[in-house]
Order: C-alpha cells, then sequence, then structure tokens
C-alpha cells in the first residue's frame, strides 16, 4: 500500500473522498460497539461457573486450620488463600495479606493510609507540602485517578519496550525527596502489553530513593495472563530483588483473580516486607473484622493451586487470542505501510496500545464514537487524561463477540485513516 506520508495533496482528496463514503455507510447502520474497558466477555466468566458448585449447603466451611470461614475473623486471609495468592505472585505466604474482592482498592486504601498516617512512621504525606508519584506512560487510568484524586502530582515516565526508562526513574527518585511513589504495571503492561526486563526489575530493586518512605507499587495484575502457551513472558520476583539489593521494604506488589474467576467477584491479595505488613496491619485490624473468607475457600478448593490456574488461564486465552489475532490483522492488513499508526502486539493482558500520528487520537475517538464505537476516551492512560501528543489509543478487545469485534476493529480502521490524511491535508 502506498504511504500516506507520500501522497500528494491530491491523491490524500482523492483518498479522503473514499474514506468518507466508506464511513457514512459505517454510520449507516447505526450500530453500537464497545471497545472501551478490559471487561472479561461473557463466555470468559462462564467458565469459572462450576466454582459456584464447590461450595453448598453441605460443604464443610472450616479453613485448613480449623478457621470456620462463616464467622467474623482470619483478619489477614485463611492459610490456603495465602498460599494460593502467593504462588500467583511468586512470593513467600508469610508476606502475603489477603484483602476483599479488588486490588484497586488495596491501592486505593494505601495512597490513602500513607496519606493520613505516613509510611512506617514517617510524616503522613497529606503534611508535606508536595508529594509526587512517577507514571510510567502510556498507563492505566484508574492507576492515576487514586493519585490524582489525593493531589498528588504526577510526572509522566515514558516506557521503552522494556519497561519505564529507567535513567530518568533512578534520576527523579534519588535526588527529589518528594517523589513518594511510582506506579508499575510490571507484566503485560496496561495498554501496552510490554513485559519489565531483569535489568529493569534489578535496576528497581537498586533504587536509592532520596525519600525513606518512597515505595514501588507493583500492581501484578496480568501476572498470569498469557496469551499463548508456548511463548510467555516471565519477570523477576521484585520482593526478593528488594531484598538482595538491601530495600526489603520498598516495594508493594498487588494482584486479583479478577481476570481469573469473576471480574468484582474473586480476591486480591498485597505481598509486602512483614515490616510494612505489621504497619498495615495497624490500619487493617481498625477497618475490617475480616474480610470474606467463604470466597476466598471457594476459590481455592476450586482452583486447588497454581497449576489450575494455569489451565484456566490457557482456557481464557482459547476465547481472548482469536480475538486479539482478529483485530491485529485487520490493522496490519487496513493499516501496513500507510505509515499512519503503529501497535505493539503482545503476548498477554488485556490490551492494544495504538499510537496514531501525533495530534489525531481524540479526532480517531470521537470519529469512531459517531460511528457507533465507543472506544477508550483519548488522553485516558496519562495522568490528568492528557495525552502530550494526542496519540495514544487503547483498544479492548476482550468483551465484544468476533463479531462486533471485526466490525469495530474495521471502522477504527476506517476512522485512523480519515483522521490521518485530515491532520496530512493540514501541511500541504
Ligand atoms: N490493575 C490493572 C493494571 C488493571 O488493568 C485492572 C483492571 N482492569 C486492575 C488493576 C483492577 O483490578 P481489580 O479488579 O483487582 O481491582
Amino acid at each position: 500500500m502506498q504511504s500516506y506520508q507520500e501522497m500528494t495533496k491530491e491523491e490524500l482528496c482523492k483518498e479522503k473522498e473514499s474514506l468518507e463514503a466508506a464511513y457514512k455507510e459505517w454510520q449507516k447502520r447505526g450500530l453500537s460497539l464497545n471497545m472501551a474497558r478490559g471487561k472479561p466477555s461473557e463466555e470468559q466468566l462462564d467458565l469459572t461457573m462450576p466454582m459456584m458448585d464447590v461450595l453448598n449447603s453441605s460443604a464443610d466451611l472450616h479453613s485448613e486450620d480449623g478457621t470456620d470461614c462463616r464467622n467474623y475473623g482470619g483478619m489477614d486471609g485463611i492459610p490456603e488463600a495465602k498460599r494460593f495468592m502467593a504462588g500467583m505472585m511468586g512470593v513467600n505466604p508469610e508476606n502475603v495479606l489477603v484483602y476483599g474482592n479488588a486490588s484497586l482498592n488495596i491501592m486505593y486504601d494505601t495512597v490513602s493510609r500513607s496519606m493520613t498516617h505516613g509510611v512506617m512512621g514517617s510524616t503522613p504525606w497529606c503534611k508535606l507540602d508536595k508529594v509526587k508519584f512517577l507514571c510510567p506512560v502510556p498507563g492505566y487510568d484508574r492507576h492515576f485517578k487514586v493519585t490524582e484524586f489525593f493531589g498528588i502530582e504526577m510526572i509522566n515516565i515514558p516506557m521503552t519496550a522494556e519497561g519505564p526508562d529507567m535513567d530518568l526513574v533512578e534520576q527523579y527518585v534519588s535526588e527529589d525527596a518528594a517523589v513518594k511513589g511510582i506506579w508499575c504495571v510490571p507484566k503485560y503492561s496496561n495498554p501496552q502489553g510490554i513485559s519489565y526486563s531483569d535489568e529493569v526489575v534489578k535496576r528497581f530493586a537498586a533504587l536509592k530513593p532520596a525519600a525513606e518512605d518512597f515505595r514501588i507499587f507493583w500492581d501484578n495484575a496480568y501476572v498470569v495472563h498469557h496469551l499463548y502457551e508456548d511463548d510467555q513472558d516471565e519477570i523477576l520476583d521484585i520482593l526478593s530483588e528488594c531484598e538482595k539489593a538491601g530495600n526489603p521494604d520498598m516495594v508493594y506488589e498487588f494482584c486479583s483473580t479478577s481476570k481469573i474467576s469473576f471480574a468484582g467477584g474473586g480476591v486480591a491479595a498485597l505481598a509486602a516486607s512483614k515490616a510494612n505488613l505489621e504497619f498495615i496491619k495497624k490500619q487493617f485490624t481498625v477497618q475490617t473484622i475480616g474480610y470474606d473468607k467463604v470466597n476466598q475457600l471457594r476459590h481455592v478448593r476450586y482452583f486447588k493451586d497454581m497449576d489450575g490456574v494455569k489451565k484456566q488461564m490457557m482456557k481464557q486465552a482459547a476465547i481472548m487470542r482469536p480475538k486479539f489475532e482478529m483485530v491485529e490483522k485487520v490493522l496490519s492488513e487496513e493499516l501496513g505501510g500507510l505509515e499512519i499508526g503503529s501497535w505493539i502486539n503482545p503476548k498477554g493482558g488485556y490490551f492494544i496500545c495504538f499510537e496514531s500520528l501525533e495530534g489525531c487520537a481524540k479526532s480517531i475517538v470521537a470519529k469512531a464514537k459517531e460511528a457507533g464505537v465507543t472506544l477508550t476516551g483519548a488522553g485516558a492512560p496519562f495522568p490528568y487524561g492528557k495525552d502530550p501528543k494526542d496519540s495514544v489509543i487503547r483498544i479492548a478487545p476482550s468483551f465484544p463477540t468476533m463479531e462486533d469485534l471485526k466490525m469495530a476493529a474495521e471502522i477504527f480502521v476506517v476512522c485512523v485513516k480519515l483522521a490521518s490524511v485530515e491532520k496530512l491535508l493540514e501541511t500541504k
């Protein structure tokens, strides 16, 4: 295909006309499709239905240490759930607290507690003039919403193919004591699907923060979310790397079964050093008399161990993979060679990240909306919703049916082409 970049004004005008005609045809169909949020599809959720049968009215609801899961108590999680969540994160069960149904909630709580009560004896962040967080971009919009909500200043850190730009991270963290944290999605990152290299993880573990209460917020949301059986990313365990580097307290790791079992009905956990956990438990005991141990038990009895999780994730992948591959096929067939955008084909996670020509993302998202396709808002993967280049669009292929997704992808590429032609014509 001829590159749009090489087209003359006349050629671009002609292309625009035919694209406008195609776009109008789509509009006429009055579709309502959605590629906005990374929700599991119904078919994926159905995979977990047998879990609902493992506990019934005749089930013994005692955990392995004799705790009656129907009652209060067992604050930090039943032992088998700690072991299960630890297995998922590749850490020691002693370093795990099991919470409720959502890891975002733990992250919010962690920031909130640091604001009001500090971190292991340091000054509460709310009493400081300035608190800053480093935000690898593009990143997860809800992370940025949490820090924005608490008035924390966010600093963009560009992502590379191996993880965040560590030269910049090291510089900020070691020079500025107002930098108290960094948001990380280390495996199959949201939205690019990038996994951090060993060198990046080691550089994280070896950081020398100016602030004693600096913490890495390691959101391992996609830890087992591979799309392929024979081509999977693995990353180093940050907790043990931090310990080896003499920084045992510098990291909080989060994870959940939201996209393994039920989104909103899963189990979430935090992993951290014992010193961190001791401090956190002081809040824990005020906040709750115990999370949902019945759900913890249900999950462990159903999945049993990591082998059970791996099997489930391959069933999930069998549903997800064709969707990813279909979107990637439409992108490469329709946009390959045009030089108007790039994308990463991820090996796991929930998203495909598309990068358009500068200044086109908002226009593409608006055009798609008018043709019946809802995409994640342009700018969402950036702090304050501001994409400095207005070029990143997050595509979430999981929820729609294959049929809907195909149409949505076809509409998307028409919108990309149209917005790009308009942009290029501005300079001709
Ligand atoms: N972290 C990341 C990176 C996510 O993409 C998501 C959800 N899509 C979450 C956390 C939310 O997880 P939970 O349901 O456990 O709150």
